[in-house]
């Protein structure tokens, strides 16, 4: 019977997401915000054993955006017709997992 007991306990701190048309710049900013909230942390709050800038990734597929759901690196599914054609190519040419 698996038993299940607190391992461990820390804080996570999330920046406000900035309002932003550009993804990537608003990513940028998030990033720097969050820098600096650790620096602040660093110099004024005691008792703290370590504080660092965690980034988390996802993957997406190349053609279309959509959320990667699968555990193969190259076919998503077919979330799309690239993605369909591109596997269908593959397996044509033998080049499957
Ligand atoms: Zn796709």
């Amino acid at each position: 019977m698996k038993t299940v007991n607190i391992d461990d306990v820390y804080v996570r701190l999330q920046v406000r997401h900035p309002y932003m048309s550009d993804k990537q710049k608003a990513i940028a900013q998030k990033v720097r915000d969050a820098e600096h909230v650790v620096e602040q942390i660093k110099r004024h709050v005691d008792d703290v054993f370590d504080v660092e800038v965690v980034r988390e990734y996802k993957g997406t597929c190349s053609h279309c955006g959509s959320r990667w759901t699968e555990d193969d690196p190259n076919y998503n599914g077919g979330c799309c017709h690239e993605d369909q054609d591109q596997y269908e190519l593959s397996i044509k040419q033998g080049v499957t997992q």
